[in-house]
């Protein structure tokens, strides 16, 4: 069995350095995250480890220590603000591609264009984005692209993980659905992410089976196991080595592994280890591999 890492998998720099942030933080005190740092498990009870404690960014004042921290998916202004008026010390690790990409939202805005985000309606993300701006529609497929009411202008964002083809592919149906009207688009796709897209793409046209690795309510993880999925790829996704099961890859000869853009190195590292101890057990359980010692007994008689 062949074992494929992707060119562009795991991490991305933006939650690298929300973590640093997080840590340098803890290290001086005690402090609450507004959320879920990052969509990972893992990540999740290493802080808990550090005491770093969570609190809903929604629910103003739920904090139980005066620091608290807004997340790499970011924040709306309005909520920002509301913690500071409380009381409370932020530390901002928002990403700057997410800041990007609310400062193209406001841009559309402020132009007079009715504001569109293509991406997934509640995710903490999307929510930051239209936070300040009551008058966005979310949408994240055809049919409701369709449902969306003439406007002379629309001003097209996209929440930064989304697989750019099918952002595309939505605003071309915006445009086909309201011809008569224009359509601004600020491709806000984040390259980390447009970079495992492409790297997925590539590991599905070698490999029977892919290996997607992070955390099961991680937006960019389950994009990356859509892919494999539309192209017709056998998939599995687990959030650590632990959750891969031998059987999974009986006949299986080429495994390609990738991660979404919150996993841990050291994660990847631990499923692929898994999976070269899986193919050595299988090889050692095939008709070949049990002829093995007997073909290196034979051979040691004969010489
Ligand atoms: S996925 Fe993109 S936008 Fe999100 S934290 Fe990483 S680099 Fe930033």
């Amino acid at each position: 069995m062949t074992i494929t890492l992707a060119t562009h998998q795991g991490m991305c720099f933006g939650v690298r350095d929300a973590l640093r942030k997080t840590h340098d933080t803890a290290a001086s005190g005690p402090v609450t995250v507004l959320g879920e740092l990052v969509h990972n498990p893992v990540v999740q009870q290493h802080l808990e480890t550090l005491g770093v404690q969570r609190a809903d960014l929604e629910s103003v004042g739920s904090s139980k220590t005066s620091r608290v921290i807004i997340t790499a998916h970011g924040a709306s202004d309005r909520n920002r603000e509301a913690w500071r008026e409380a009381g409370y010390a932020v530390t901002d690790t928002t990403c700057p591609l997410v800041k990007k990409a609310h400062a193209a939202l406001a841009l559309l805005v402020a132009q007079g264009c009715q504001p569109i985000v293509i991406g997934q309606a509640g995710h903490v993300e999307v929510r930051g984005l239209c936070g300040d701006f009551p008058a966005v529609q979310v949408v994240q497929d055809e049919g409701e692209v369709d449902q969306l009411s003439f406007a002379p202008r629309f001003g097209v964002v996209a929440q930064t993980t989304q697989p750019i083809t099918k952002v595309r592919a939505l605003v071309a149906r915006l445009q086909q659905r309201h011809p008569e009207a224009e359509i601004i688009f600020k491709d806000t796709v984040c390259q980390p992410t447009k970079d495992r897209q492409a790297a997925m793409e590539r590991l599905c046209r070698e490999n029977d089976l892919i290996v997607v690795i992070g955390g099961r309510n991680s937006n960019n993880t389950r994009q990356l196991g859509e892919t494999a999925l539309q192209a017709d790829v056998k998939v599995r996704q687990v959030e650590t080595a632990a959750d891969l099961h031998d059987a999974w890859f009986h006949g299986v000869d080429r495994v390609g592994v990738t991660a979404g853009t919150s996993t841990l190195d050291e994660t990847v590292q631990a499923v692929v280890a898994r999976l070269k101890q899986i193919d050595l057990t299988q090889r050692a359980s095939s008709p070949v591999g049990r002829l093995a010692p007997i073909i290196q007994q034979a051979a040691a008689a004969l010489f």
